[in-house]
This record gives structure tokens, C-alpha cells and sequence, in this order.
């Protein structure tokens, strides 16, 4: 079976079962080797890794991922992708085909299952819709994984990499650091993929931290935080906390808490890194606890 990762191969499979994109699940099919490759180098994947992929569509970034990793999880949510993908994966022997939404599988139980519980590494180019549930998705799921490499949106690569001060630093680049260290694998242009999409793109690999590199004692409570300051980029951090209706502090509370730290009453939400995020999640989560 020749592989799919040209142009003229996609169509005629798409012909052949008279495929109809739908927009609804974001499929952009990769139709470059050399992007796929990229990939594959970008992941470091190796005969012993278990591979979990999200939306393999068509079959062809799993036809590489079967020939690079010992086994392959696809996990796919359109039916209509089924049949098409048990004839492209037909070479392949180490590969299952699971028919459903990643957001709603037991990530934990998959590593148990198909990995004896040891890290895994996931991979994809992800329908762009949802990439940000589907990353924190695995990440609070707090199962074992080595990397996740994905392709997404070049805007969302740059604020996953942001660091404090810059326009591009937000809630995902706080969430992201705190569970992973992100390396930029490649710039993809929109003529790699069929249908083009309307933006750039870009695989970006996260490695996944063994330890979280900051303390905190609510991780709740901390995210809470930095989504009530961003929420608000233009107001104080005071004012955007004081008025997220997730929290109950005040003003004076979260003046308080950063005087206590040496921080700026005034200061801005998008000038704080985590560890003054994880401080000041601790000290309002201490106060909250003694009232
Ligand atoms: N991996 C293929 C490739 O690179 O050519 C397809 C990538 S396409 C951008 C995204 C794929 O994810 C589609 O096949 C789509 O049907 C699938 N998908 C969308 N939402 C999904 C979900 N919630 N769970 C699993 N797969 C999903």
C-alpha cells in the first residue's frame, strides 16, 4: 500500500470512499512526508513507545507512527473515517482503531491497559476547534506521559511558549509551563494540509514534568486566579480577582497577599510568572482557610 502522504494518494483514497470533510470536526489532512517526518523526529519516537493518536482522519501521520513506535492507539471520532482506515492500516499489526471522543477517554486507563502504566507519548495534528480542551484534558488527567507533540495553530504554539510581559502570555502559557517544557519543532505552511486551513500552523512538542516546578497547595484555586486576572488583561490584578465571580476576595484581600510578598498593589496580572502565581495562590488560599 503506497503511502498517503501526497496529494494525489489522499484524493483517490477521499474518491474511492467518497469522503466528505467535515468542518464541524476539524479535519485538515497532512498531505507533506516531509512535515510528517518532522514530526516523527520532532516526537523522538522509538520501537519501544506506546503512541497514543488523536484523530488519525485518512491514516496518514498513524502509517508513520506504525513504523516508527511498538504500538499505536488512533483514536478517532468520525465513524465515516472507520472503513477507510482499516484499509490504509492494513500493513500494520500493531495498531488498534478506537471509534470516540478523546475527551471523554480514560487517558490513565490507556497507559494501564496498553503500556503497563509506564509513561506514553501522544501525538497529533490536532483538529484545531478544541486543542486547547484536548491538552489540558490530558494534562489534569495527571496520567502518565513522557511528550505530547502536536500540531496546532501558530498563534496557540506562541502563547503556549510566552513568557511574562509579552502580548502573547496568557492563562495557556501558565497552564501549559506548569505541567510541561515546550520546544518548537516546525513552522507549517497552509498548503501541507487538505482542505487548506485559513491559518498558519506549527508542531510544538511539550515534554511532560516529572515534578511541577512550583509549589502550590490549591492548584484549584491557582488557575482560578490566573484566569480571573487574565480575563480582565487591562485591569490590576486587584480588580480582576476581586471581580471574578469563581472567587470571593476582596480588594484589600488581594492587597494584602501581594504586600505580603513584595509585590506591586498596582501591578498587572500579565506581569506575574508562576512561581508569583503559586505564591499568591498560597497566601490568599491560607487566608481563605483561617476565615
Ligand atoms: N491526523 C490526520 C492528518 O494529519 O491527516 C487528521 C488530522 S485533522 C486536523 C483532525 C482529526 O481529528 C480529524 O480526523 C477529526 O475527525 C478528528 N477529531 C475531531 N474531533 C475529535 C475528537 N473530539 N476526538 C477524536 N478525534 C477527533
Amino acid at each position: 500500500m503506497a503511502k498517503l502522504s501526497n496529494p494525489q494518494e489522499t484524493i483517490q483514497v477521499l474518491q474511492k470512499h467518497d469522503f466528505q470533510f467535515k468542518k464541524k470536526f476539524g479535519q485538515n489532512f497532512l498531505i507533506d512526508s516531509h512535515v510528517i517526518e518532522k514530526i516523527m523526529e520532532a516526537a523522538e519516537i522509538k520501537k519501544d513507545d506506546f503512541v497514543l493518536e488523536i484523530g488519525p482522519g485518512i491514516g496518514t501521520m498513524t502509517q508513520y507512527l506504525c513504523e516508527h513506535a511498538g504500538q499505536v492507539l488512533a483514536v478517532e471520532i468520525d465513524s465515516s473515517l472507520l472503513p477507510i482506515l482499516q484499509e490504509t492500516l492494513t500493513p500494520y499489526d500493531n495498531v488498534i482503531v478506537r471509534q470516540g471522543d478523546i475527551l471523554k477517554q480514560d487517558i490513565h486507563a490507556i497507559a494501564r491497559e496498553y503500556n503497563g502504566g509506564k509513561p506514553i507519548k501522544v501525538v497529533a495534528n490536532l483538529p484545531y476547534y478544541i486543542t486547547t480542551p484536548i491538552i489540558m484534558g490530558l494534562f489534569e488527567s495527571h496520567a502518565p506521559l513522557a511528550n505530547v507533540t502536536v500540531m496546532v495553530q501558530k498563534e496557540v504554539a506562541e502563547r503556549m511558549q510566552a513568557k511574562p510581559g509579552t502580548k502573547e502570555y496568557g492563562a495557556l502559557s501558565l497552564a501549559v509551563q506548569y505541567y510541561a517544557k515546550p520546544y518548537l519543532a516546525a513552522n507549517v505552511p497552509p498548503n501541507c494540509f487538505m482542505p487548506r486551513p485559513t491559518v498558519g500552523s506549527a508542531v510544538i512538542r511539550l515534554d511532560c514534568l516529572e515534578r511541577t516546578p512550583v509549589e502550590v497547595e490549591d492548584e484549584r484555586l491557582m488557575f482560578r486566579l490566573i484566569r480571573a486576572s487574565f480575563n480582565q488583561r487591562r485591569k490590576t490584578l486587584q480588580n480582576g480577582i476581586a471581580n471574578s465571580p469563581e472567587l470571593s476576595f476582596t480588594k484589600g484581600d488581594v492587597a494584602a497577599a501581594l504586600t505580603n510578598l513584595g509585590i506591586s498593589e498596582t501591578i498587572r496580572g500579565e506581569k506575574l510568572g508562576l512561581p508569583e502565581f503559586a505564591a499568591l495562590s498560597n497566601e490568599l488560599g491560607r487566608k481563605a482557610y483561617h476565615l
